[in-house]
């Protein structure tokens, strides 16, 4: 059996393949680098904006949204055309992938409009203020306090592992509004803009060296958030945690196989004309990562395709 996909969605490939190759930044541009997880450098603000506004940053979505109302095969198809390339869709991945997509599925329309729409269109930055030096695989055990006062919070506690804080212009900040209920249920979400007094994000280095910085630590000191700054009801966190974790594991399999076959190609033309070349051993092995990587890519569309069956979508895609 060989297998493809449809004639509409090999319809949206050709479409992303045209846009891509019309739109893709030059090269030339590219060599400004990001410095941390939430800095984008000014071409690839431009190229992100670009993406949304022609609703190729976010397929699934709606067209308001930086989408084009994509279904799950579209998607999987631009995920690997742009894996192909080494397209990276934004260097705030934290931002899109997690902070945006939360307030989309979580907040309301004036969080939409205030925080999602701006940092897909990369006119703001974000960063994810889960884990706390008390709570990291425990997470529900946070400790963060966040007091209702009127039409406000108070926030006092300390953050840790904050990617990018320090470039961004908001923090998505889970804490503890319920003392008394169970560990689960006594947690919300917030967000926080990074110039808000009491707030104070230190980074610091990880183990690639000292010019390496994207983590923080970052303190709360009688911070006041306004009551409208909160994400969906109040105590209901633990459902937008696990959302928010959702959306960061998404078919992240797909970018990542995809990049495993263009490490593998790029070692196999590399070997080309060495000694190596005809080294048994060095085939064998090349071999068997590339039977790795089908089997990942395989494992990934048969967990598509319980999905599909589970969500009632036909499932036409595999061609003798
Ligand atoms: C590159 C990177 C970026 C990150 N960015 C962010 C970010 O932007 N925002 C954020 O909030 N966090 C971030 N984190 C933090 C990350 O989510 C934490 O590392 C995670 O919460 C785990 O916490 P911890 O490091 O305290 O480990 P711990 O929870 O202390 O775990 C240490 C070890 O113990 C094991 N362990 C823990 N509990 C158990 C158990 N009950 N039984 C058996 N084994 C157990 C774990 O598997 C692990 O091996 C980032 C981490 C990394 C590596």
């Amino acid at each position: 059996m060989r297998l493809g996909y449809d004639e509409k969605t090999e319809a949206f490939r050709d479409q992303l393949v045209a846009w891509l190759e019309a739109n893709l930044p030059d090269s030339s541009l590219t060599v400004e680098r990001p410095t941390s997880s939430a800095d984008i450098p000014a071409w690839a603000r431009q190229f992100q904006r670009q993406m949304f506004d022609d609703g190729w940053l976010s397929p699934a979505y709606p067209p308001e949204l930086g989408g084009r109302n994509a279904d799950l095969f579209e998607q999987m198809v631009y995920l690997e055309e742009l894996g192909r390339r080494h397209v990276t869709r934004s260097f705030n991945p934290q931002g899109l992938g997690i902070v945006s997509a939360s307030i989309v599925s979580f907040g309301n329309d004036e969080q939409i409009e205030r925080w999602a729409v701006p940092i897909m269109r990369a006119e703001k930055t974000a960063a994810l203020g889960m884990s706390e030096p008390g709570a990291g695989s425990d997470l529900a055990s946070l400790a963060t306090r966040a007091v209702p006062d009127g039409d406000h919070f108070v926030v006092n506690g300390q953050k840790v592992w904050t990617s990018g804080a320090h470039d961004a212009d908001v923090l998505l900040v889970f804490v503890r509004t319920d003392p008394d209920a169970p560990k689960h249920k006594g947690i919300s979400a917030l967000i926080v803009e990074t110039d808000t007094p009491g707030l104070d994000r230190r980074p610091f280095p990880d183990l690639g060296g000292p010019d390496q910085v994207d983590f923080n630590e970052v303190f709360f000191d009688d911070v006041i958030v306004p009551s409208t700054n909160l994400v969906g009801d109040l105590n209901d966190g633990w459902r937008i945690c696990n959302g928010a974790l959702a959306h960061e594991r998404a078919m992240l399999w797909v970018m990542w196989s995809q990049s495993l076959d263009n490490m593998l190609d790029d070692a196999l033309a590399e070997l080309h004309g060495t000694p190596h070349a005809d080294d048994d051993v060095v085939l064998d092995r090349l071999g068997r990562s590339i039977m790795d990587s089908h089997a990942i890519r395989l494992l990934g569309h048969r967990q598509l395709v319980l999905l599909c069956s589970k969500l009632a979508t036909p499932v036409n895609h595999a061609q003798p």
